[in-house]
């Protein structure tokens, strides 16, 4: 079975090409002029998406080598996400699977982020269900008890910023270029993760909140640079290095507790920041201390792509689960 996929939900054009569960090609466009503004702009990236998709999709298809004719199905994020962004993946392969008469198959965003461990790939293992999932990313970060492919509960979240959004806040504030997060963990890595001490929330049950952390930076940046205006100048390394080790406090005290609750020590991380040196190395670690079984995926599953949305279509076109054209897309689409 073929399947062409396509993500449009932020910044990021996306195609992939799946022969049954196995990657083909998987090509990704990631906008650069939200570089400029500090972040992403919808309106730009609903543009840029036009500009992108019909190049990004010809591309994914020559790389598998493979004709739109051979096609089975195409699948798609319907959401969450930004409406602009979502509308031009949605139309385009609305149309798509019109034309070559062959069924659609909707994806939500959230879960491709998970399912991602299920690509075949032999330098991973696949998860047994139950497992808990947790989505880090830019807009989320859930706890979720994956039961089975399409079968999969919310059990605690954040109640006010994504941990993504608290790295690219943190490291705005810090001077540093959007997206921030990867930039502060390869200066972190070079950082005294002891050096300053930011607060860890008392957040009750699975729930989440690193919008105080994010107040408690702006502070203390504030008071510092009053004192010395160099102040991040000189200590930027250890600012990272502090901020990155109290993000990974905060995850594996959830974690924690969640793995004690549900008596599950199976453990998937997905979405951007789940590229995270800090994240990857603590998560090693419970697996030796705690006996977790933790599943890690490759840096290219980690943030938006194609292949994530096109193994849950895979999993879909199984099943028969297939799309209406009548179809819209869906900017709040909860797991
Ligand atoms: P969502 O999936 O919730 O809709 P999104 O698709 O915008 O949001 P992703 O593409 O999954 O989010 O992740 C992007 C986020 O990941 C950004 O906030 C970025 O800073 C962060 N990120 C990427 N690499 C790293 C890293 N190594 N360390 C920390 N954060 C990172
Ligand atoms: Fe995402």
């Amino acid at each position: 079975t073929y399947i062409l996929s396509i993500e449009s939900s932020c910044d990021d054009t996306a195609a992939a090409v799946l022969e049954n569960s196995r990657i083909l090609s998987n090509v990704v466009a990631t906008q650069k002029i939200h570089e400029e503004y500090g972040g992403v702009v919808p309106e730009l990236a609903s543009r840029a998406h036009q500009q992108n998709i019909v190049p990004v999709v010809d591309q994914a298809l020559k790389k598998a080598k493979i004709d739109k004719s051979q096609l089975n199905a195409i699948a798609f994020t319907r959401g969450p996400g930004l409406m602009g962004s979502l509308l031009v993946g949605t139309s385009f392969a609305k149309s798509l699977a019109l034309a070559l008469d062959i069924p659609l198959i909707e994806v939500n965003h959230m879960q491709a982020h998970l399912l991602a461990h299920f690509i075949d790939d032999a330098s991973h293992r696949k998860p047994n269900f139950p497992f808990l999932g947790i989505t880090l990313s830019g807009g989320h970060t859930q706890i979720v008890k994956v039961d089975d492919y399409f079968s999969m509960e919310v059990i605690g979240e954040t109640l006010d910023d994504a941990v993504g959004e608290a790295y690219d806040k943190c490291g705005k504030m810090l001077g540093l270029d959007y997206p921030a997060g990867p930039i502060v963990d390869k200066l972190a890595q070079k950082g005294n993760p002891k050096a300053f001490e930011f607060p860890v929330p008392n957040v009750k049950d699975l729930n989440f909140s690193f919008s105080g952390l994010k107040t408690a930076v702006m502070y203390f940046l504030e008071k510092k640079q009053k004192e010395n205006q160099d102040f991040i100048k000189e200590n930027l390394n250890d600012l990272c290095a502090s901020f990155q080790f109290t993000v990974v406090k905060i995850i594996k005290k959830k974690l924690e507790k969640a793995v004690k609750q549900t008596q599950i020590r199976e453990v998937a991380i997905g979405g951007g920041v789940s590229a995270n040196s800090a994240i990857r190395t603590m998560l090693q670690k419970q697996e030796k201390n705690k006996k977790w079984i933790c599943h890690i995926p490759k840096f290219e599953y980690t943030t938006d792509n194609a292949a994530m949305i096109g193994i849950v279509g895979y999993y879909k076109f199984l099943n028969g689960q297939f799309t209406d054209v009548k179809t819209s897309a869906k900017a709040r689409y909860h797991i």
